[in-house]
């Protein structure tokens, strides 16, 4: 069995790299996966360091060093870290996992990036509104797909690495308590779609028209929006999308199409990186997380349970097939909500 354990960039504070490593294999596990980078500046609280018991991550700052040539063709470039910019965790790291037998992945955050989105709202995720996500990126943006295979051929090219994170690439990314209340799961599944100028002419080109999605998306979202919040944070136990977006979905063909249309590229851009890092190294092993549209989904107030798809064979699995197969994920779910809805009175709201 494999078990992977995680560290957060610069975050064992003290430790030479051949103690973490070899700390992970008394812990049991077999696998690091190495966050290259952080998309958000979450604060720890880290009991095994007391001298650093509480402590923030820089977001956007990479843990490595970067090779300035591997961006020529990327309009973002890499910011190193502050706090470690004399270290390069990842060869460090990789090296001391390699003598002590324990596999090295190196984790990639695909589509959030909060410092690098408010720098450059042009990459930002185009809500149905019109207004610029602060920590999403669209996956549809040619740069933000150059930044990033820059970014995966100049890890994977470089360092010693036996598994690629693609982390962060959402159907749905918005959290499910804002600052001002819940993001019931409808509003947060409308909410989190992108209608900027590259996923409406990707989406044309697949016969689908983003004008129509989003005046649907709209008419959903003001339904969500004109709902008591008091009501909705009396149900908050309950709403965590497992039965409302099923039930959406089979409600609402247009939304059903408009989320396979995002899973879709999603296949692509996943794919394109992965070609970059197997052209680097033949045998790596992909994991990708992506986050569907119900309670697992990401959380910007902290890290949550994520769905990974991982390639142990080192080959790219994911296949975009006819609308009756896919998406592959949502489907189970798509099949337990109707046998709830033949078994339960109806519980969608709105
Ligand atoms: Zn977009």
């Amino acid at each position: 069995m494999d078990i992977w354990l995680t560290v957060f960039g610069p975050t064992t504070h003290g430790e030479t790299a051949r103690q973490v490593a070899a700390g992970i294999r008394r812990a049991g596990a077999n696998g690091l996966i190495f966050f290259t980078s952080l998309y958000h500046g979450y604060r720890l609280i880290q009991r095994r360091y007391p001298d650093k018991a509480i402590y923030s991550l820089e977001a956007d700052r990479v843990f490595y060093r970067p090779d300035p040539t591997a961006y020529r063709e990327s309009s973002v470039k890499p910011e190193r870290s502050l706090d470690a910019a004399d270290t390069d965790c990842v060869a460090d790291l990789s090296r001391a996992c390699r003598a002590e037998g324990i596999a090295f992945s190196a984790l990639v955050p695909m589509c959030a990036g909060e410092r690098v989105v408010q720098a450059r709202p042009d990459l930002a995720v185009t809500n149905l509104y019109g207004s610029q996500d602060r920590l999403f990126m669209c996956y549809n943006n040619p740069d933000v797909r150059a930044y990033r295979r820059a970014m995966v051929r100049d890890i994977v090219g470089r360092y010693d690495v036996d598994a690629l994170m693609l982390d962060k690439i959402p159907q749905t990314m918005l959290e499910q308590h804002a600052f001002s209340g819940m993001f019931d799961p409808p509003l947060r599944t409308v909410g989190s779609f992108c209608f900027c100028r590259h996923c409406r002419a990707e989406a044309r080109k697949r016969g689908l028209d983003l004008s129509e999605v989003q005046a649907r998306a709209r008419e959903i979202a003001d339904r969500s929006v004109r709902m008591p919040p008091h009501i909705v944070a009396a149900l908050g136990d309950q709403l965590l999308g497992d039965t409302e977006i099923p039930l959406l979905m089979l409600e609402e063909p247009l939304i059903r199409r408009m989320l396979e249309f995002r899973f879709e590229t999603a296949i692509d851009f996943t794919r394109e990186i992965g070609k970059v890092a197997r052209t680097a190294r033949p045998k790596i092993v992909f994991q990708a997380a992506f986050v569907p549209p119900t309670h697992i989904g990401h959380d910007m107030t902290s890290p949550r349970a994520w769905l990974t798809v991982l390639t142990p064979a080192g080959k790219w699995r994911l296949k975009p097939a006819g609308h009756s197969t896919k998406p592959a994920i949502i489907r189970p779910r798509l099949e337990r909500a109707c046998m709830i809805r033949n078994s339960l009175p109806r519980c969608s709201i709105g």
